[in-house]
């Protein structure tokens, strides 16, 4: 296997990296650095979302004819590892890497045309209602209901965990249309406007002390039948097809830039006359995390060369995010480590969003401590690790 890039690759990297250092302000950079949970902060990534619009490189996933960048699989890359680098704000995934795809695969010509330049802008914000309390691992057991009435359906129950409903005007969301039968075949797949009267959104603190997740409830709420994907009763298919998107990430990038920041904290961190990068335990686990994100990357370019011939993820995106949750931790963990006593939850300056921490906490003062508990999410939300395994001994074991 030849790894170094061609000429044109190399081209490529360079037009990437020049676009990247005239557009991203200091306070885009910024925002990236602080972020302090799975989710970037609104405004700096819709911000960054515009400028990667007009540049014409916001979808780089999607299919060129709906508005992706139509490049290979190391250029997608390429720009994934430039955008790391050069400290780019990530975007929140429940519109462009989530509806987006699964509007494109199931969506009417209408509702592409209408929704889809409006996900590439920005101009739309969406969030996902799928769990509900008792519904998350055994999802199909959802009982938020949809009764039909002439053109409309009329929608009661509730959502739960529902990430940045309190920014979103819209919801693609899973609804029960019919009560008999198999619990799969009774699911129909709504796209709800959130401003629509009877829609109440409450919020769930999380562990690192944020806003993000939600209950959303739904009281009477009426929903066009023209917003719903797929036949009637037939959303499961829809919503398992949207899943392989969902599981699907570029978390290798994310894992890499997580151990640049642990290797600079443990050069800071003393230890027994020395640094903590010196220390051998330390060393080797620091080294093994750095061949396991090199394999996660192999793993990813696999799927990304499926999607660059128009294809879903499949059922492989099940064990990349088991791969990618749980390498992500362990780098987390490695991050406390190297933090030291900083590490302690407790210590209110280490939970402030990019708290000074030095003499030992890393040069650029990022909160690793937020970090580590939100990624705890990594191996939950999307479906736990034990439900992704599940699915491959199932679908591609075939047990
Ligand atoms: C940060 C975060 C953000 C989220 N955002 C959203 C969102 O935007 N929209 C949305 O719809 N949902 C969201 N979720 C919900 C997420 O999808 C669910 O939490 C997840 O599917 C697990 O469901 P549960 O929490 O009900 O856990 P449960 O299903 O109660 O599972 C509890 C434990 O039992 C295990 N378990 C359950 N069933 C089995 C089984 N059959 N075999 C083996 N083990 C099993 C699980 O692995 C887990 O360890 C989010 C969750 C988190 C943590």
């Amino acid at each position: 296997m030849d790894l170094t890039l061609s000429a044109a690759d190399e081209a490529f990297r360079l037009e990437v990296r020049t676009f990247l250092e005239e557009s991203l302000t200091p306070e885009l950079q910024e925002g990236a650095d602080k972020r302090t949970s799975l989710w970037q902060d609104v405004p700096s990534s819709l911000t960054w979302q515009r400028i990667l619009h007009v540049k014409g490189w916001v979808a780089p996933d999607w299919p060129a004819e709906y508005g992706g960048t139509g490049w290979s699989v190391v250029q997608r890359y390429i720009f994934a590892q430039e955008c790391a680098r050069a400290r780019c704000p990530s975007l929140i995934p429940m519109s462009l890497k989530m509806c987006g795809p699964m509007l494109i695969g199931y969506g009417t010509d209408e509702q592409k045309a209408h929704y889809l330049p409006r996900i590439l802008s920005g101009q739309d914000f969406w969030c996902q209602g799928y769990s509900e309390s008792g519904s998350g691992s055994d999802l199909a057991s959802l009982s938020t209901m949809a009764v039909g009435d002439g053109d409309e359906y009329v929608v009661n129950g509730a959502k739960i965990w529902t990430s940045y409903a309190q920014h979103a005007n819209m919801m693609f969301a899973l609804v029960r249309t019919s009560t008999e039968g198999k619990k799969q075949e009774g699911i129909s797949f709504l796209l709800i406007d959130m401003t629509s009267p009877g829609i109440t959104v409450r919020p769930i603190i999380n562990i690192a002390g944020a806003h993000e997740l939600n209950e959303v409830f739904f009281e009477d709420v009426r929903v066009p039948k023209a917003n719903r994907v797929g036949e009637e009763n037939d959303g499961w298919s829809v919503a398992k097809y949207l899943l392989e998107f969902e599981r699907f990430a570029m978390g290798s990038v994310e894992v890499r830039r997580t151990l640049d920041r642990v290797e600079a904290s443990a050069t800071a961190t003393p230890m027994r006359g020395e640094t903590l990068k010196e220390d051998p335990g330390f060393r080797r686990k620091l080294a093994q995390l750095r061949i396991d994100t090199m394999v996660l990357e192999a793993s990813e370019q696999r799927v990304l060369a499926k999607l660059s011939a128009g294809e879903p993820p499949g059922p492989a995106s099940s064990l990349l995010r088991v791969q990618n949750g749980e390498t992500q931790q362990r780098a987390d963990l490695l991050g406390a480590e190297a933090l030291g006593y900083y590490a302690a939850p407790y210590q209110p300056e280490a939970l402030e969003v990019g708290a000074s921490m030095p003499p030992i906490g890393p040069a650029e003062g990022i909160a690793f401590v937020p970090m580590y508990l939100s990624n705890r999410m990594k191996t939950i939300a999307g479906g736990s690790s034990e439900i992704q395994r599940n699915i491959a001994a199932k679908v591609i074991l075939g047990l």
